[in-house]
């Protein structure tokens, strides 16, 4: 009977274990062609994010197809060696943020005269003396060259350049009884000497 029964008990343990071990094997034939396949569908999409070329995903995921579901790790590795180094959004991102930094570059006001950097608020460039700014003489806040008018205050620029230009001619149609001083000196024989230009040209 402990005969029958341990006989009995080794075949039904022997056939249960072949069983088992050939579930076992199909299990991991069958979990590796699952993920063969996963993988190439991974290489497709990681391509597809990484380059605009239609052709390239269908190529990286016959490399990963090609080596068989016992060899495909061999085809990740030599993708993983081969792909672009970059994503095409992170390639869009650094552009933008490149684009954003160049605008923040251009946004800095430089002088139209010696295209150093100068302050906003400058009236005047301190190297080459050109005019930035000007300042309104009804709310003295600063105000562009070409405004034609004061946006701070609304005063007309149009009016006032015109009795500014009266106001200069007026000036040098009558140079003589004005002593100037710091400008040309007449010298008794006809010449000048001129000691310095003026400070602020423009
Ligand atoms: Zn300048
Ligand atoms: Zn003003």
């Amino acid at each position: 009977m402990p005969d029958i029964s341990g006989q009995l008990g080794s075949v039904v343990s022997s056939f249960f274990s072949s069983a088992v071990v050939q579930f076992v094997l199909d299990s991991i034939v069958f979990y590796l062609f699952i993920v063969w396949l996963a993988a190439a569908y991974w290489a497709f999409r990681d391509m597809h994010d990484r380059t605009e070329n239609p052709v390239l995903p269908y190529f990286a995921a016959a490399l990963i197809l090609l080596p068989t579901p016992f060899l495909f790790v061999l085809g990740v590795i030599v993708y993983r060696v081969i792909r672009p180094a970059e994503r095409l959004g992170d390639v869009y991102e650094r552009n933008l943020a490149e684009e954003a930094l160049l605008a923040e570059v251009e946004a800095v006001k430089t002088c139209r005269g010696c295209d150093r950097r100068v302050d906003p608020e400058w009236i005047i460039c301190p190297w080459c003396r050109s005019r930035l700014n000007r300042v309104c003489p009804n709310c003295e806040k600063l105000v562009g060259l070409d405004w034609t008018l004061c946006a701070w205050c609304g005063k007309d620029f149009e009016r006032a350049a015109t009795t500014d230009q009266t106001a200069t001619e007026i000036q040098f149609v009558a140079p003589r009884p004005i002593p100037t001083g710091a400008g040309e000196q007449e010298r008794p024989d006809g010449g000048t000497i001129t000691n310095r230009k003026p400070a602020i040209g423009g």
